[in-house]
């Protein structure tokens, strides 16, 4: 009985990891122009593309031959020189799968990473004020409270598992980025924070500890 049951759990697992593909709308979509052109981004300020914003992307198989293509198109329209960003999510080029972009400024040379099905897995209680921006709102910045330290786990480039702990800014960027996975803006979260309390660590400090906000 044992065995029967992990048998059809391994398909399932299986099963699930085969549906995790593009679209054909997203394909066609990636698949658009060459590599070295960018991809538009999607504006708020559009009621299809804010449909796309809104909507909860979902994981694809990270093995899958199109992400090479959509990342180098998505690092395009994040480094787009009329208004380059340090982190981009495919919502933001139209793709409701669960890819991002990350410029890491933890680590020498701060270099640009994409990650597929990234997920947050354990949240410091430590929180951090700092303003934030969007490619896809124009002309809005604003101050959010962001978890200090956040533990992710997600699959490479090379299509690798991966755990890694992070703080600090570049934390800031994954929290913000993995939000747009979920289909949540940084202005959603000014408003679900504005009741937000806290307990600040000490005159002058961005930093605050967690006192009623838990997600
Ligand atoms: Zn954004």
């Amino acid at each position: 009985m044992k065995k029967v049951s992990l048998f059809w759990v391994v398909l399932l697992v299986s099963m699930t990891a085969f549906s995790q593909s593009f679209s054909k709308a997203e394909r066609d979509l990636i698949l658009s122009g060459p590599e070295t052109e960018m991809l538009r981004v999607t504006q708020v300020t559009d009621s299809a593309d804010l449909k796309i914003l809104k909507a909860v992307s979902t994981d694809i198989n990270p093995k899958d031959k199109l992400i090479p293509v959509l990342a180098k198109r998505m690092y395009l329209a994040m480094r787009d020189p009329a208004r380059p960003g340090v982190g981009i999510a495919a919502p933001q080029v139209g793709i409701n799968k669960n890819i991002i972009w990350v410029q890491r400024f933890d680590k020498p040379n701060e270099p640009f990473e994409y990650y597929v099905n990234p997920k947050i897995v354990w949240r410091s209680n430590l929180i951090r004020k700092g303003a934030e921006g969007c490619l896809s709102i124009p002309d809005e910045r604003g101050d959010v409270y962001r978890n200090y330290t956040i533990q992710i786990s997600y699959f490479d480039a090379n299509g690798d598992f991966k755990q890694e702990v992070i703080e600090g800014f570049t934390a800031v960027i994954f929290q913000h980025e993995i939000d747009h996975l979920e289909g949540i803006l940084f202005t959603d979260r000014m408003i679900e924070q504005q009741a937000f309390q806290s307990a600040p660590i000490g005159e002058g400090v961005n930093l605050s500890l967690e006192k009623t906000v838990k997600r």
